[in-house]
């Protein structure tokens, strides 16, 4: 059937979940449709609206029923803010499917032989997992249809919150975000607030203008919390007024900090940090490892499951603490802490200097002296010459980013061939492919999908590799 031109396929039932969030549907044909917002066993009338060769996209314009795998989404923004795609689907299912993916992936682009998969780590805490949010402040806040329809004219366009997945000069206000703690949602919504009532300038990034440009909130297990608000440009009569409120306001902030940003993005990377109440730093703390991370530091998000991970991380890599590890991408060297206790020695490499100066920091304030850390991007610091100087790996722990490694540091790795590999992944895609590559001297002996981030379609992958 045709409706505005646009192919629509009626009845038809919604049979998967998809990478990247979407649902799958198939024509009668066999042609694959990805729809938003729609779950397994839905049946539901599609309007395509982009046709490819190998699939077509679609949105939903009817649905006939409902899957019963659905659950109702907690939150006012679901399906406009692009962060819970999987809201609307029970968090079992949500596993179910996370667990294919991960499984799919390695038997389809891997095709690797897998042993008997331990059952997906889920999390206790399904909400309010995130121990960090970032948010900017837009002049031009995204329309609900509603509101465009009421054809009212739009007095306040101020937003702080998220882009609307697409569009880098749009931002959700949010009102609500389930994914962060008390009182994070009161934290923002106060700041936006006040600076509206009080005559701030929002940023444009159009426009290149405004005064307000992102918040950063962040906390710990431990109670802290910090605050780091990003302007474009210094007003310190503006900049005192909204940080002394939020002081007052907020007397359980433990670390309240601002950045002066007039670049052209908001990356806080290259920016001088500076406190105007409390401390330049938050703690954290896991297995009685105390953990400094300020403004700019990496620390894995949901923290509860962060401590999850590298417990299974650690049961895989075996040790018996006379074991030389390597810990590949070691950010802030939390895995290569959290193993030390347990190892002859732990070696570290990761590129980003400021996360290799906290990983050493983190160390000495944790009275952990079998660990050293070097800087330097993977594929030329991992060489024949470093491991003749730092010692031969019996055992390597790798956990790069979404891309996988390098396969110049995959070649190393066979050519090191220690007895056992930890292969930690947030992309089963990528992890498939390295593991192919050192499938002929390596046999998967275990595997592990952990999920991070319910309500969201991302996972996490533990593979444990030995010789052959
Ligand atoms: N294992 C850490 C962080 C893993 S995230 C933890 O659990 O906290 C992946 C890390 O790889 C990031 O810190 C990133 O900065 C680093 N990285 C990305 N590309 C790299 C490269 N080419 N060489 C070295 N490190 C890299």
């Amino acid at each position: 059937m045709k409706r505005n031109n646009k192919q629509v396929f009626e009845n038809i039932t919604i049979t998967a979940a998809a990478a990247g969030g979407k649902a799958i549907a198939r024509t009668s044909e066999g042609r694959v449709i990805f729809v938003g917002l729609a779950v397994p066993g839905d049946v539901v009338d599609i309007e395509v609206y982009k046709k490819k060769k190998a699939y077509f996209e679609g949105k939903v314009i009817k649905f006939h029923s409902y899957s019963d795998k659905r659950t109702k989404p907690v939150c006012g923004h679901f399906g406009v803010c692009g962060g819970c795609k999987w809201q609307h689907m029970q968090y079992a299912e949500q596993l179910v499917f996370k667990q294919k993916e991960v499984t799919d992936n390695l038997l389809r682009i891997g095709h690797l032989e897998l042993p008997e998969s331990n059952p997906i780590k889920g999390c206790a805490e399904i909400y309010r997992y995130r121990n960090k949010m970032e948010y900017s402040f837009s002049d031009s806040r995204w329309l609900s249809l509603d509101e465009i329809a009421s054809g009212k004219e739009i007095e306040n366009k101020y937003a702080c919150g998220f882009h609307i997945p697409g569009m880098w000069d749009k931002i959700l206000d949010v009102k609500e975000c389930h994914l962060q703690a008390a009182p994070s949602d009161a934290i923002r919504n106060s700041i936006r607030d006040f600076a509206a009532e009080n005559g701030f300038s929002f940023f444009n990034p159009r426009k290149q203008e405004g005064l307000l440009r992102t918040l950063l909130i962040r906390m710990t297990s431990l109670g802290e919390i910090m605050v780091v608000v990003q302007f474009f440009y210094d007003d310190p009569e503006k900049r005192n007024l909204l940080l002394n409120f939020v002081k007052e306001r907020f007397p359980e902030i433990t670390s309240l900090q601002y950045i002066i940003n007039g670049k052209g993005n908001d990356t806080i990377y290259d920016q001088e940090v500076i406190l105007f109440a409390g401390q330049d730093h938050i703690m954290e703390q896991m297995e009685g490892l105390r953990f400094k991370i300020n403004a700019k530091s990496f620390y894995q998000t949901n923290s509860v499951q962060a401590y999850e991970l590298y417990k299974i991380a650690r049961d895989f890599a075996g040790l018996t603490g006379k074991e030389t590890v390597y810990d590949l991408y070691s950010g802030t060297g939390t895995i290569a802490l959290f193993i030390a206790r347990i190892a002859k020695k732990v070696i570290g490499i990761e590129s980003v200097p400021e996360a290799v100066a906290d990983a050493k920091e983190n160390a000495v304030s944790n009275h952990i002296d079998n660990v050293s850390f070097f800087v330097g991007d993977m594929a030329r610091v991992f060489t024949e010459d470093f491991i003749a100087q730092n010692g031969k790996p019996d055992v390597i722990i790798t956990d790069p980013p979404r891309d996988g490694m390098h396969k110049n540091v995959v070649e190393q790795l066979l050519s090191v061939l220690p007895d056992r590999i930890v292969y930690v992944s947030c992309n089963s895609a990528t992890q498939a492919r390295d593991l192919a590559l050192m499938s002929e001297q390596y046999e998967i002996a275990s595997t592990q999908a952990v999920d991070m981030f319910p309500q969201t379609h991302h996972v996490e992958n533990v593979v444990l590799l030995k010789r052959k």
